[in-house]
C-alpha cells in the first residue's frame, strides 16, 4: 500500500522531536492534507503534535524571559477564583479583577533584594494610581516620608504634584504615580545606573499593563532613562530637554521639573505648568485624532 510521507512523520514520534523541527511537520502536514485522503488520521495527528511542540517553545520563551527579569514566579492569576456558576457562564472576564495584572506584578517583587537598595529602605514603593490612567507620572525614587508610608510622592513634594494633577483637571486616582526605582536611595541621593537597571523593568511592566496615553517624567534621572539619553545622568541636565516631548515604546513622554526642584525653585513652577499644559493638549489632540 503507497503511505505519504505525512504518515511515516506521525507514525515516528521520537524522530520528529528529536529533530525540533515541528514547523517542518506541520509544513509536511500543511501540503499532504491537500493531496492524500487516506491519511487525514495521521495528518491530525502531526498538526496536534505540531500544537504541542509549539505551545513547548511558547512557554519555554516566557519562563526565559520572566527568569531574565529576575522573577521567581510566573504572574499567572488563578482564574479558578472567578469561575462563573455554570448559568452564568460568559461573564468571567466581567468578573476578573481589573487591577489582576498590577497586583500579581507586585506580588512577584516581594521583599525585593535584588540591588543594594533593598539594604536600607522601610517600604517598597510600587507605585498608585488607576489601572486605566491616561497619564503617568514618573519620578527618580523614594523620599523619607514615601519610604516609611510606601506610597509614591506623599511629603511635601508629593502634595505639589498632587495640586498639578488638579490644576490639570484631574483627580490623583485618575493618574498613575511610579518611581525609576522602587526603594529609598540613602540620603535622597540619586539612583545608580546599576540600581536603575535591576528596577527598571519592574516600570517597563506597569508601563505595559497601564498603556498611558502620555508619560510625565519628572526629575533628570526619569527622563535620562525614558528617553535613553546617553551623556551619564550627573552631567545631564534637565533644563536642556524639558518641555519638548521625547518618545518611550511610542508613548510621548513630557520631561520636567521634579517637583522637590521646584519646592526650592518656586520660580520654576510656571515653566512646569506650561508642561502640563503641553500634556493637556497632547491628549485633546489624541482624542480628536489629529
Ligand atoms: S529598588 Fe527595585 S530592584 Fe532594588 S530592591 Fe527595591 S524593588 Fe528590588
Amino acid at each position: 500500500m503507497r503511505r505519504c510521507a505525512a504518515f511515516f512523520v506521525t507514525r515516528t514520534p521520537a524522530s520528529l522531536r528529536l529533530a525540533g523541527d515541528p514547523d517542518a511537520a506541520y509544513i509536511k502536514y500543511a501540503s499532504f492534507r491537500r493531496t492524500c485522503a487516506p491519511c487525514l488520521w495521521t495528518s491530525y495527528k502531526a498538526y496536534n503534535l505540531y500544537k504541542e511542540h509549539s505551545m513547548l517553545k511558547s512557554l519555554r520563551m516566557l519562563v526565559e524571559f520572566y527568569g531574565e527579569l529576575g522573577f521567581e514566579r510566573l504572574p499567572l492569576y488563578n482564574f479558578c477564583d472567578t469561575l462563573p456558576d455554570s448559568e452564568e457562564s460568559g461573564k468571567v472576564s466581567q468578573k476578573l479583577p481589573k487591577e489582576g495584572p498590577l497586583e500579581s506584578l507586585r506580588e512577584l517583587i516581594g521583599d525585593c533584594r535584588r540591588c543594594k537598595l533593598s539594604q536600607g529602605r522601610t517600604k517598597i514603593v510600587f507605585g498608585e494610581g488607576s489601572v486605566k490612567a491616561r497619564i503617568m507620572f514618573i519620578g527618580e525614587g523614594p523620599g523619607r516620608e514615601e519610604d516609611l508610608q510606601g506610597r509614591p510622592f506623599v511629603g511635601d513634594a508629593g502634595q505639589l504634584l498632587t495640586r498639578l494633577i488638579e490644576k490639570m483637571g484631574l483627580k490623583r486616582e485618575d493618574v498613575y504615580i511610579a518611581n525609576i526605582v522602587k526603594c529609598r536611595p540613602p540620603m535622597n541621593r540619586d539612583p545608580q545606573e546599576d540600581e536603575i537597571a535591576t528596577c527598571f523593568p519592574f516600570l517597563e511592566q506597569q508601563i505595559g499593563i497601564i498603556a498611558p496615553q502620555v508619560i510625565v517624567s519628572l526629575g533628570k534621572v526619569a527622563a535620562h532613562k525614558l528617553l535613553g539619553i546617553s551623556a551619564p545622568i550627573p552631567k545631564f541636565s534637565i533644563t536642556r530637554i524639558r518641555g519638548k516631548f521625547g518618545e518611550y515604546n511610542g508613548i510621548p513622554v513630557m520631561p520636567t521639573f521634579h517637583p522637590a526642584y521646584l519646592l526650592r525653585n518656586p520660580r520654576d513652577k510656571w515653566l512646569t505648568w506650561e508642561d502640563a499644559q503641553s500634556v493637556i493638549k497632547k491628549l485633546e489632540t489624541l482624542d480628536s485624532g489629529t
